[in-house]
């Protein structure tokens, strides 16, 4: 079947698929205190319906595939699933993005399996703001985690959310641990999607607030060119080993090249991050529907694809705004 590309012209070759809801953390910015509903555990796509819908992804040209959730690693047997989908053909490269809590002890696996990038979510290297943002005492562990990637050699991102009044203090000792460490750090736009709704009436740091911050303190600040389909603007600092990136999550200046489709935990297809569902996967995959014809399905959901982030929060079943939790989309 021909590869999948959406009424744009844009062509889609990148999963983002949330292997859960549940998390260990309680991030201010993704979850309310008393965290979310979850979903019952039937409800979450199996691994074999998973390792199906990717089969057959590949198979419509998508070679780059993130597990991500809630917390990837509190699902049992979740290098299981991995090292499955290293197996499919087609599957080009598999990345995750992890909170790094309970991911330690599987970073020498991860490297064996041939992980193409590791995303650690860290927002503060203090431990008791990271206490105040998360909502738990565990930024040891995410430490301990971030040391070992390194050491393997493994691909690093650190995805750090900007929030005012929570973690502008540490934009600076974020970006100096590119200084000896070949690690890109991003700082990414808050978004609504926190259970709850807007934490703020207006954004307070925008992309070019965090720019400006930045070259306030690194006037020497080097622009480098962005990867193709790159949602990140990415810099150096002349000396650094490592890269920095700023993520327009909120402003959406990226959607003209994106190439993202999203399954969320409930197995529902997103073709835009801020749309509210396009297809119930889920129920294909659990339905008499053959791969032809599921594929039939995705192509015709990509023909009605929002042309950016503004059009789909726009069409939006009765135009309700954006508050589900992150955990649920896998950002
Ligand atoms: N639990 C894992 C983690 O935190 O890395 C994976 C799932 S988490 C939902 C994926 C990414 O979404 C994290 O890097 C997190 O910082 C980001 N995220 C969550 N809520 C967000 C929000 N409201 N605005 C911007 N980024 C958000
Ligand atoms: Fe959990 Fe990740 Fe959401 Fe934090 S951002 S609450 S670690 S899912």
């Amino acid at each position: 079947m021909t590869p999948l590309y959406d009424n744009h012209g844009r062509p889609l070759t990148y999963l983002r698929l949330a292997v859960t809801d549940r998390c260990n953390l309680r991030c201010f910015y993704c979850m309310p205190e008393d965290g979310i509903r979850y979903l019952p555990k039937k409800d979450l796509l199996t691994f074999e319906e998973i390792e199906r819908l990717i089969t057959l992804l590949a198979s419509l040209g998508i070679s780059k595939i993130r597990l991500t959730g809630g917390e990837p690693f509190v699902r049992h047997d979740l290098m299981d699933l991995m090292q499955r989908i290293t197996e499919i053909p087609g599957v080009k490269d598999l990345h995750l993005t992890t909170n790094g809590v309970l991911t330690a002890p599987h970073v020498g696996a991860l490297k064996k399996m041939g992980i193409a990038s590791v995303n650690l979510s860290l927002d503060t290297l203090d431990r008791e703001r990271f206490r105040v943002i998360t909502r738990r005492d565990e930024f040891e562990p995410v430490m301990h985690t971030l040391n070992l990637l390194l050491e393997h050699d493994i691909a690093v991102k650190i995805n750090a959310v900007v929030m005012e009044g929570k973690n502008i203090d540490d934009i600076v000792p974020l970006i100096e641990l590119t200084r000896n460490q070949r690690v890109e750090v991003r700082f990414i736009e808050e978004m609504p999607f926190n259970g709850e709704g807007n934490h703020y009436p207006t954004l307070h740091w925008t992309y070019t607030r965090i720019l400006d911050y930045i070259k306030s303190h690194y006037p020497n600040l080097v622009k480098l060119p962005d990867p193709q389909h790159s949602t990140a603007y990415t810099y150096t600092i002349p000396g650094h080993l490592g890269n920095l990136g700023i993520i327009a999550a909120f402003s959406r200046t990226f959607c003209g090249t994106c190439s993202r489709l999203r399954v969320t935990a409930q197995g529902t297809l997103k073709t835009c991050l801020y749309d509210d569902g396009a297809l119930d996967l889920r129920a294909l995959l659990r339905g008499n529907h053959s791969d032809d014809s599921i594929k039939q399905q995705l192509h015709t959901a990509f023909q009605h694809r929002a042309k950016d982030g503004f059009e789909a929060e726009q069409h939006r079943k009765n135009h309700l705004p954006v508050s589900e939790s992150m955990s649920t989309i896998g950002g």
